[in-house]
């Protein structure tokens, strides 16, 4: 099993300890904002369709002070002990499209969309220092840029961590600055995880028009926990694959004359209207994955964990053969899990490596683990990481 997520000390240590190693003086505030896992509804946030993340109890904390000048001075340890904090050093205007590289551009984004929309980010030096696992497929960089985004807006003396509205804001800014500084397509779900969860709950997030609903998911009431099985698997076509599918969502969309794959209601005419192959399987996969998202909703609030399982299952199964999004770690983790007695298990996030789910019995737990583990060695892949999470809070101040 993997260590677990630092504990809020821990967190506040290491950013604390980071900042007075780069800047040798204590921050004046630390914020954290946490990576996410998304239990159900995958590929539907460019969809304009549904999802059902949770916040991991996994942080990137942001130690932060505010300076006179106009300078920024960022440092990060890139959640890797072992090797030299990473610094970068600019003005506030070279923090715009085109003009930070690399983490960087993750860390500083938010600083641009903030004052782009009217909030005085003042100079500001900060350290940052994570327990999110990178390139995971858990969302270490919403993590990243909504902790910063939290920091700037604080220090810029608005801090946007009040009610939904301030926090959806907030989340909006965070993918706008993912999107143009750092120049990653992101479609929305990882910023609304990591600034408007509740521990305890699920997000189900309607990405067609931001809106929220906090669902009640107590596991372990149910004697049940969820493992976060990581690959450290990531296929280098990700990106150019990633903007494939979400054309071919566009284009179908286009020809049957909506808006977003969100408005197909009646699936079987859908289909009988395309008459590509490969855009009826892209098609079907969004519109009976969104279905599934409200499935699990029911499913969860019925108690009915077996139902719950099966449309995990049906929801992999789906994203493999018919958005053909997952690879040989992701199948065989998950066939492993559900071989050992898992509830249900499927890939999570965009695919191509990253990160599967499983459902479980408090009592299979270990049993599961070790199952994934196994199958990996003898399928000769990277020995997974497996961590145990429950639904976790939201991006918050911490000191
Ligand atoms: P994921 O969000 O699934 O972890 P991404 O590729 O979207 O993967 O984001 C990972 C990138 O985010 C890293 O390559 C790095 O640039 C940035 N990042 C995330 N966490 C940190 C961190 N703690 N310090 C510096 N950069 C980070
Ligand atoms: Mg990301």
């Amino acid at each position: 099993m993997a260590e677990a997520a630092w504990t809020p000390e821990e967190g506040l240590d290491a950013a604390r300890a980071a900042f007075r190693a780069a800047f040798s003086t204590e921050p004046d505030e630390v914020w954290a904002s946490p990576g996410r896992v998304n239990l159900i509804g995958e590929h539907t946030d460019y969809n304009g369709g549904l999802c059902l993340p949770i916040a991991l109890p996994h942080r990137t904390y942001v130690a932060a002070s505010r300076r006179d000048d106009d300078q920024v001075r960022m440092t990060t340890t890139l959640a890797d002990a072992d090797s030299r904090p990473e610094q970068w050093t600019g003005t506030l205007s070279d923090i715009r499209p085109g003009g930070v590289e690399g983490w960087a551009a993750y860390a500083a984004g938010p600083a641009w969309s903030l004052r782009n929309a009217g909030i005085a980010v003042p100079g500001t030096d900060l350290a940052i220092a994570s327990c999110v696992p990178l390139g995971a497929g858990l969302s270490s960089s919403a993590a990243l840029e909504c902790a910063t985004g939290l920091a700037f807006s604080s220090l810029a003396g608005t801090p946007l961590d009040g009610d939904d509205a301030q926090r959806a804001q907030l989340a909006e800014l965070c993918v706008e600055a993912e999107n143009e500084v750092a120049g990653a397509p992101t479609g929305g779900m990882d910023q609304a995880a990591s600034l408007r969860t509740r521990a305890g709950h699920a997000l189900l997030l309607d990405c067609l028009d931001g809106s929220i609903r906090q669902v009640p998911l107590d596991l372990e009431h149910a004697g049940l926990r969820l493992l976060v099985i990581d690959t450290r698997a990531s296929h280098s076509l990700t990106d150019g694959q990633y903007g494939e599918r979400r054309s071919a969502c566009e284009a179908a969309a286009a020809q049957l004359g909506v808006v977003t794959l969100r408005e197909v209601n009646d699936l079987d005419s859908a289909l009988a209207r395309l008459d590509d192959e490969v855009a009826r399987r892209r098609v079907r996969h969004v519109v009976t994955e969104i279905q599934r998202v409200l499935d699990v909703v029911a499913g969860a609030e019925a108690d009915d964990w077996p139902t719950v399982g099966g449309l995990m299952n049906a929801s992999h199964v789906s994203l493999r053969d018919d958005y053909e999004v997952s690879c040989i770690e992701l199948d065989v983790a998950v066939e492993a899990a559900v071989g050992a007695g898992a509830l249900g298990a499927r890939m999570t996030g965009g695919g191509f490596g990253g990160s599967a789910i499983a459902l479980v019995r408090t009592d299979d737990v270990d049993r599961v683990a070790d199952a994934v583990l196994s199958a990996a060695t003898s399928h000769d892949l990277v020995e997974p990481e497996v961590h145990v999470v429950a639904p976790a809070g939201p991006g918050q101040r911490f000191a």
